[in-house]
């Protein structure tokens, strides 16, 4: 079956991709096994050199890949570029530093023994991938899979495919052959097929939380291991004691960057009653001048989102919430005289309550939604009601409440006066529906290989083995 691929800011039909099937997902796999085999041999030095021409493939081809990117995926060029592209080269050098200094254990303990516990890699890691940023994530799962000795498959969303089928392309000039294999095609058909392939050992996944709850039921059925990294639905919480003009800025790019579509989105904002008003305020009018259009134009600050679908979730999302009593701020509408193209405004609600769908499920776009606490108390517990736990930020210039916050807040990640900072080194990972196990150095490694430990005497004399049959 043919696959049209659409781009989001014009609408037109980009080309079409070969759906692949379990056959071609077999023969792919296959593939891979066999590099692994040569590939897990390879010494750290062959490894990291071998990285390292990957991360300067990308950073030449750059250009063209951020261009491919944005063509199918609205995200803006500059951000493609400026951003994105550079993460996905630096992931390869992060993990070639990484493996460069890493170690194992040795238990020195007992009188005469000597034990050792070194990593092996697993095999072939299934990745599979969501279209808010193809590359960034993408890359990050191949360069953690291999750099610890592994082969891979990677699908990434229908939706958007293009930049990652190139990126493959690119670097496989600088691999063994197979060793990064790609499948195209939708969830139910070529991802579940990657998902229950025998040859395929672990599977680290990006996606929805539902989603991810099949795919992780599919994988328990064969025991491999996963990682998911899910939903979120994240509090942005704006104390009485922040630096609001920063909060403000913050709060805008939380919420609006990447046209919306962040899984660490600061979609809830908390906001403490008694500068509620004159932040909203602030909040609404800077909304309503953010330059939405073409993700091309280098004064684009927005631009369209992925698909017709997640424009009208959004359209839908915002009729509803007002149907059940929030306040609409900003928003609401497609983006006036942009006819083609999934665009739509930045959009703004002010919730009653905490229980309302658009305060519970993820949007995933520009979409936030106000609720006003009273005390730190009120806040940390609209924080924590819902069932996602990805992301926190807090704004506040009282130390000791800063401090309090990230120890009551159920995320796997506290952002302090700051907006989203990625350290590659720390995990990046959600409690509750927003995931299992995480991203990062250490949390990679522990993913991508696994544990052997080896015992061996420190010297025989005076070491008898029971004697049997004799
Ligand atoms: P989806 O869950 O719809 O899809 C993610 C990937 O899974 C796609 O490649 C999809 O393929 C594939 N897939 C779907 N069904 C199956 C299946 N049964 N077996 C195997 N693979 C399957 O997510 P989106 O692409 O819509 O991405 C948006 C979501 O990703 C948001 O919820 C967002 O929060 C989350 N996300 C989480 C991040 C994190 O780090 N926690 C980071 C970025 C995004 P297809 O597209 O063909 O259906």
């Amino acid at each position: 079956m043919m696959l049209d691929v659409i781009n989001p800011a014009t609408e037109a039909v980009i080309c079409q991709i070969a759906e692949d099937d379990a056959k071609r997902v077999d023969t792919v796999v296959r593939l891979a096994r066999a590099a692994f085999e040569d590939w897990r041999a390879t010494s750290v030095p062959e490894r990291q050199a071998t990285l390292r021409k990957v991360a300067n493939v990308i950073r030449a081809h750059a250009d063209e890949l951020a261009e491919l990117e944005t063509q199918n995926t609205g995200i803006l060029l500059k951000d493609a570029k400026d951003r994105y592209l550079v993460r996905t080269a630096a992931n390869f050098d992060f993990f070639a530093d990484y493996i460069g200094q890493s170690s194992g254990q040795v238990f020195e303990q007992h009188p005469t023994y000597v034990t050792t516990v070194r990593r092996e890699a697993i095999g072939v890691a299934g990745l599979i991938a969501p279209w808010n940023l193809p590359l960034a994530l993408g890359s990050m799962k191949i360069a953690a899979a291999i750099a610890f000795g592994n082969a891979c498959v990677i699908k990434p969303s229908e939706i958007a495919p293009l930049a990652v089928i190139r990126l493959v392309e690119i670097i496989s000039e600088v691999l063994p052959k197979g060793l990064v294999g790609i499948v195209n095609g939708r969830g139910h058909i070529t991802g579940s097929a990657l998902v229950d392939h025998d040859l395929v050992d672990l599977i680290s996944f990006t996606g929805g939380t539902e989603t991810g709850q099949r795919i992780a039921a599919a994988a328990g059925a064969k025991l491999k291991p996963v990682t998911m990294e899910l939903g979120g639905k994240s509090a942005n919480i704006i104390f009485d004691s922040a630096d609001l003009d920063r909060a403000l800025d913050a709060a805008l790019v939380s919420i609006y960057a990447n046209n919306g579509q962040q899984c660490l989105a600061g979609s809830r904002i908390l906001i403490h009653d008694t500068i509620a008003d004159r932040f909203i305020a602030a909040f609404v009018e800077r909304a309503r001048k953010i330059r939405i259009g073409s993700p091309l134009d280098p004064l684009t600050q927005l631009g369209p989102v992925a698909t017709a679908a997640q424009r009208d979730r959004m359209l839908t999302f915002f009729e509803e919430a007002v149907a059940q009593g929030a306040l609409p701020l900003v928003g609401g509408q497609r983006a006036a005289g942009l006819d083609r193209g999934y665009f739509v405004e930045p959009l703004a609600v002010e919730a009653p309550s905490n229980d309302l769908g658009v305060c519970q499920e993820e949007i995933f776009g520009p979409f936030a939604v106000f609720i006003r606490f009273k005390d730190a108390e009120e806040a940390f517990r609209l924080a924590n009601g819902t069932r996602f736990g990805l992301a926190s930020y807090v704004w506040t210039q009282n130390l000791a409440l800063a401090m309090e916050a990230q120890e009551r807040l159920e995320a796997g990640v506290v952002w302090i006066n700051t907006p989203v900072v990625r350290e590659m080194r720390a995990p990046f990972g959600g409690y509750k529906q927003s995931g299992i196990g995480a991203q990062g150095g250490a949390a990679c490694e522990a993913f991508y290989s696994r544990e052997k430990t080896i015992t061996l005497p420190r010297r025989i004399e005076g070491l008898p083995i029971e004697r049997l049959g004799i």
